[in-house]
């Protein structure tokens, strides 16, 4: 019978500390570890970065007997083991990589009592020849339970299922007593529903956490002629080590070298490249010898590096459940990151195409509904976060302030006008044709086509020559979007008039336009100040020399947040370096003197004092704003500093205004472009009053009470 150890720590927390470096637990953690640990069944669902490996890791330090992992890639499990060993955690792993001897001293340690997880694969567990070791395992040292990681790979309904995964439900014959905890990042009920029944896991819980990435920013760009360069300086911009998706393989080398020839150290990754080539590019990107993968979707699963600062999707994607998982693999340690999707209509185009050479209609069908779910995404002018959580049943209950449409809503125009052009045209071709032949004629086009039809003799012909084919586009797809105007969906798409667009064309009805946003560069991740930059540099190398030396990847050493508390509370002391998140026990042995010595270096020579009581949650009223100016002034854009303060961002524009209206002067040029700015100088010049809600109202809501108090501030004191 296995039960808990006596445990030398007063509480959970205390464990995490010790052996994990961190002060508190994420959201169900917890609780998952308190069910653990009374033997129950449990299914934790939680997106990728949300913290599931802990929540068996720590019951496993906590319990007799050893924990079994069952984990689907070879690749996973070594990385989770070597991170593991690397916190000075007892764990290993068997398969197939390993040869006759190596196996055999495993073998021999854990029967010994010397190790607490053991990672396998789901066909080594249930093998005939292994099932003998296992009963030694069990009756010398014992089994505390069992831990199923990637647990929809049991489900026909997930994203990779694997037969394998199937049989697992066998281990509760053989292991009656024993609890097992199945974890998955797939959130559909569906899936939820299967591993349940699969596994037969015992009036279990299940703990479903927030599928909300808070940490994440979204936008959509247009992907115009120019869009490369757009890219380029994205990438420039950005900091740390990002992904690039496309689709075919093609463009992934293209893109590739392109980037390489600008000077980004980038790679390609694609199944058609050599397998030891692609593990290569693999293992520099996870050891950041090189800053950017270009890869198809085939890259990233599986590979865990905490670290990923951005994903850019060059091409679009092809689900919105895609997207979220493909999006997803930046920022798994909670830290800021960044992800871009470029949309343009062609790309609608050549998925189309592809979704046209499935041979089954019904997959077809299915297909085509995804499609439209990326498009509704690419083109909306509503939260992005929001549009993706309730694709997946979840309502957005926390504000968003990280995605384009929140950060900077587009101006809407009024086009009433045009859209009765369009849809006069539409009902004048008789309802007969696609949208680039209504654009044809309303644009006078003198095509052999429009004279064969005789659509020059139409009264719409030529009465929308004021505006380009691409402002005409942008009308139709909205009109289409607003449900204001129909398009057939077999075969060629056909343009057909509705009660809406009756509506509009008798004048019931008023029609907005958002107007894209030109391909802006700001957002992106902000530059810290030069004596932080060159700190960080510092920190990165001396990072990335002690993990070469012991053939890790940089992250096992320290990971990017707890280089960040370095840089903002100096440490100078073993006492203040142990404060740091991630800093357990052994990682404070084993790196930091190292790290310390550097600081202290650093700092002598700066003359910089420890910083260590300033902060942000024991700021005072009064320097609460000079933190903000501070952050501010060093780069970050507000809603950055109200992740790293932990405030609303609502509240650091107000900090902003409040300090330009007490007179610091504040370039405000990094929040709101000029134009912008003269929009709402123009607003508040025709509003005498001055009053916000009416400055809003005069802009038609096309900017946030927290940008027009801003500008306002800004304003007055330049009127001063
Ligand atoms: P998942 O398997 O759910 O994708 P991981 O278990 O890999 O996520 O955890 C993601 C990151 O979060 C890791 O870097 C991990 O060390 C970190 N982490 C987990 N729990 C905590 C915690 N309580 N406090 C701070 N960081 C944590
Ligand atoms: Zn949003």
């Amino acid at each position: 019978m296995v039960s808990a150890a006596p445990s030398p720590f007063p509480s959970l927390e205390k464990a995490l500390k010790h052996f994990f470096g961190y002060d508190q637990f994420r959201l169900h953690q917890r609780a998952v570890i308190e069910a653990v640990l009374a033997q129950k069944d449990v299914l934790v669902v939680m997106p990728t970065g949300g913290g599931k490996s802990l929540c068996y890791q720590l019951p496993a330090l906590l319990r007799m007997g050893v924990t079994i992992v069952i984990s689907p890639l070879i690749a996973l499990m070594q990385d989770q083991v070597d991170a593991l060993v690397n916190n000075g955690i007892a764990a290993t792993y068997l398969n197939s990589s390993l040869d006759g001897m190596a196996a055999r001293s495993r073998q021999a340690d854990l029967l010994a009592g010397h190790t607490k997880l053991l990672y396998l694969s789901p066909e080594r567990l249930l093998s005939e020849g292994f099932q003998p070791f296992l009963e030694a395992l069990r009756q010398q040292v014992g089994i505390a339970g069992f831990a199923i990681d990637e647990a929809h790979c049991v489900s026909e309904w997930g994203h990779d299922f694997r037969p394998e995964y199937r049989q697992l439900y066998r281990i509760r014959a053989t292991f009656p007593s024993l609890p097992v905890l199945a974890l998955t990042a797939t959130a559909t009920e569906r899936v939820r529903h299967d591993i349940v029944q699969q596994l037969q896991l015992q009036d279990s819980n299940c703990l479903v956490a927030s599928f909300n990435r808070p940490n994440l920013y979204y936008e959509v760009r247009s992907k115009a002629r120019r869009s490369y360069g757009d890219l380029l300086n994205q990438v420039q911009t950005l900091l740390g080590s990002g992904i690039i998706y496309c689709l075919s393989r093609k463009r992934v080398d293209e893109i590739a070298m392109r980037l390489q020839q600008d000077g980004v150290a980038a790679l390609p990754y694609h199944a058609g490249l050599p397998d030891q080539t692609r593990l290569d590019h693999q293992h520099r990107f996870i050891r950041d010898d090189v800053r950017v993968m270009v890869a198809t979707i085939a890259f990233g699963m599986g590979i865990n590096k905490p670290d990923v600062r951005f994903v850019i999707h060059y091409d679009l994607p092809r689900t919105l459940e895609g997207y979220y998982q493909e999006s997803g693999r930046s920022g798994r340690d909670g830290e800021p990151a960044h992800c871009t999707v470029y949309f343009s209509y062609a790309d609608v185009s050549t998925i189309n195409y592809l979704i046209e050479q499935k041979p089954d209609p019904q997959e077809q069908n299915i297909a085509r509904q995804q499609l439209r779910q990326v498009i509704d995404y690419a083109e909306s002018t509503v939260c992005r976060r929001q549009i993706q959580l309730a694709y997946f049943g979840e309502a957005l209950t926390a504000g968003c302030d990280r995605c384009d449409n929140c950060c900077h809503p587009r101006p809407q125009e009024d086009w009433t006008l045009e859209a009765q052009k369009f849809l006069s045209c539409v009902a004048r071709c008789r309802e007969r044709f696609g949208m680039g032949h209504i654009i044809d004629v309303l644009r006078g086009s003198r095509k052999k086509r429009i004279r064969d039809l005789r659509h020059e003799q139409l009264s719409t012909y030529g009465i929308g020559q004021d505006r380009s084919a691409e402002e005409w586009k942008l009308l139709g797809r909205s009109l289409l979007h607003q449900g204001l105007v129909e398009e057939t969906t077999d075969g060629f798409p056909v343009l057909k008039l509705n009660a809406g667009s009756w509506q509009v064309l008798r004048k019931q009805l008023t029609v907005q336009v958002a107007i894209p946003d030109s391909l802006k560069a700001d957002n992106a991740a902000a530059v810290p100040s030069v004596d932080q930059s060159t700190l960080l540099g510092q920190l990165k190398s001396l990072r990335k020399g002690l993990a070469d030396s012991q053939g890790i990847p940089p992250y096992m050493v320290f990971t990017e947040t707890s280089l960040r508390q370095m840089l903002q509370k100096l440490p100078r002391t073993r006492q203040a370096f142990s404060q740091i998140s991630g800093v357990g026990n052994r990682k404070l042995e084993q790196y930091g003197q190292a790290f310390i010595d550097l600081i202290d270096a650093f700092c002598t020579e700066r003359g910089l004092s420890p910083q260590g009581g300033s902060s942000a949650s024991t700021a005072t009223a009064d320097n609460t704003h000079d933190l903000t100016l501070d952050l501010y002034r060093q780069g970050h854009s507000p809603v950055d500093i109200a992740q790293i303060r932990n405030l609303k961002s609502s509240t650091i524009y107000r900090h902003l205004a409040e300090l330009l209206d007490a007179g610091t002067d504040i370039d405000i040029d990094p929040i709101l472009s000029i134009a912008e700015q003269q929009q709402i100088w123009d607003a508040i010049r025709q509003v005498n009053s001055g009053r916000l809600s009416e400055i809003h109202t005069q802009l038609q809501g096309a900017y946030s009470y927290d940008q027009i108090r801003l500008v306002r501030s800004h304003y007055r004191r330049s009127e001063d």
